[in-house]
């Protein structure tokens, strides 16, 4: 079994280059790369929003029912090229592409998100005979995903053409869980018996992710620590329990990134490339980027911080001591988009502070790369962390990460000055904002008065290896074993723990 080549369909509402609002369109574009690198057929699967301007190859339409209405369903494909280890490779790429349901900006927050994605489950149920693509694997991603784990395993596993595909459901986080009023049940079109504890109900609601965590054969989260927080009150979201009772199907696979995307000797974004032997060229996209944002072209340490602004990102820490920040002999960059109170704060920030801090509120994936390569460190204070990308980005572009130790984050960095010869940024364990300017000042005194040291750190992110290399066979393993554990889910709730083959 080991051996054998599987067939993977990965499941995504969103994918680089196509669609990205966070780390998940990160992951979507660059796992299935190194899969295919391993010798699986893996295919991605993703809705074909208004944004995404390119006009596929069609292959097939059908109609999906959604509660009393009838929906066209039209399947586009593209063969994206890319390279890998130098060679020159495609990669497909399938769309769900709905007038009614995608055809529209953005990509979540609308009202009838609960329709959208359970159309887009159905829909690549309903696809996979059409297309001849029978998969070993589906692999689901977050709450939009969890309702085709549900459907799998109560209804289309009784057709033969079905029966043997196994589910893993990957949590990137359990925060944004789809928990929508009782009557979703009704797009389903299959009654209420999924409503229950056992099931689908979540506190009166129909919860999509708690569908995925229930039916899928597997789960995983991007990171060992976080498969672990997941399981207590404190970052369970509720699910704590449900979390602790599949405790043997749970394994943390940290992230990996692309290093053919994100490479600082090849990047065409950024100003000047460099690499470990040139790594002193860095310094010249740290002066074009104060060029660009208008502040003073010098040798002050620059902090950049690139994030979706919700509370989860330890923002308010931020804020709290933005003076004590700013008063300090350095600059900050940050690049965000989301919730309009964290705006309006750094829009407040950025007027008080000119010369001193440069704000853009908006999704820029341009300047986002010239911020990873242009600054010296990188700001990540999470109140919790899944995995977290922007620490590993930095790395790989010699921008040291000061970091709060959750999660992913804690398993990725280790603080300079607890054991300064595998350090490879600051971090700081409690949410607090005291604990959070330490670790700023320590990264400083380090930056100003230990260049020496400072240079060695950069040299060090540079040569760590995050691509996906080790964690792709964590996941071929997994795959191998949600194939051999078939057919369990649900039942597995009540089961015993499991032997652990990957963390
Ligand atoms: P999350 O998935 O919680 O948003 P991650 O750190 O895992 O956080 O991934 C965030 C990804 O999104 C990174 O690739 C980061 O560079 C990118 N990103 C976040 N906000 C922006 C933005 N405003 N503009 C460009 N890229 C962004």
């Amino acid at each position: 079994m080991s051996n054998k080549s599987l067939k993977i369909l990965f499941v995504s509402a969103e994918a680089s280059p196509f669609a990205k609002t966070g780390g998940l369109a990160d992951v979507a574009g660059s796992l299935p790369k190194a899969l295919i690198e391993l010798g699986h057929d893996v295919r991605v699967v993703m809705p074909k929003y208004k944004l995404i301007k390119a006009n596929f190859e069609y292959v097939t339409d059908f109609p999906v029912k959604i509660d009393n209405l009838v929906e066209t369903c039209v399947i586009r494909k593209t063969e994206l090229p890319y390279t890998i280890n130098n060679k020159k490779k495609k990669q497909i790429f399938y769309f769900t592409d709905s007038f009614r349901y995608f055809d529209r900006d953005g990509i979540y927050g609308h009202s009838d998100d609960a329709d959208r994605f359970i159309f887009f489950c159905k829909a690549i149920l309903e696809m996979l005979p059409l297309i001849n693509f029978k998969p070993d694997i589906i692999h689901c991603n977050d709450w939009h995903t969890g309702p085709l784990c549900l459907l799998l395993k109560e209804q289309y596993s009784f057709i033969e053409f079905y029966s043997n595909i196994s589910t893993i459901y990957t949590i990137h986080n359990l925060e944004y869980q789809g928990n929508f009023p009782s009557d979703v049940v009704r797009l389903l079109n299959r009654g209420y018996d999924v409503f229950n504890a056992e099931k689908a109900e979540f506190y009166g609601m129909f919860s999509f992710m708690k569908t995925g965590l229930v039916y899928s054969d597997i789960i995983s989260t991007v990171s060992a620590v976080y498969a672990r927080e997941i399981q207590t009150p404190q970052c369970g979201e509720r699910l704590e329990g449900l979390l602790a009772k599949r405790t043997g199907d749970l394994y943390g696979i940290l992230n990996g990134i692309s290093y053919e995307e994100f490479n600082p000797e090849t990047d065409k974004t950024i100003a000047r490339n460099f690499g470990v032997e040139s790594f002193e060229d860095k310094k010249e996209n740290k002066y074009a980027l104060q060029k660009e944002e208008g502040l003073p072209v010098s040798d002050v340490p620059v902090i950049g911080l690139i994030s979706r602004l919700s509370g989860q990102k330890g923002l308010n820490l931020i804020i709290e001591k933005i003076d004590d920040i700013l008063r300090k002999d350095l600059q900050f960059v940050l690049l965000g988009a989301g919730d309009d109170y964290y705006q309006d704060q750094f829009r407040r920030i950025a007027a008080q502070y000119p010369g001193k801090i440069a704000i853009h509120i908006g999704f820029n994936a341009h300047l986002a790369q010239q911020i990873y390569a242009g600054c010296d460190m990188f700001l990540m204070p999470s109140r919790f962390e899944p995995c977290g990308l922007g620490q590993i980005i930095s790395l790989r572009y010699g921008t040291i990460p000061v970091v709060r130790a959750t999660g992913g984050l804690a398993e990725t960095i280790t603080d300079y000055d607890l054991d300064p010869g595998k350090g490879n940024g600051f971090s700081f364990n409690n949410f607090s904002s005291d604990e959070m300017l330490d670790a700023i000042e320590r990264a400083l005194q380090v930056y100003s008065d230990k260049p020496d040291e400072w240079n060695e750190l950069i040299v060090r992110a540079l040569k760590t290896d995050f691509s996906w290399n080790v964690s792709a066979k964590k996941y071929e393993e997994l795959y191998y074993h949600a194939a051999r554990m078939h057919g369990r889910a649900v039942d597995a709730i009540n089961d015993q723990p499991k032997k652990r083959i990957a963390e």
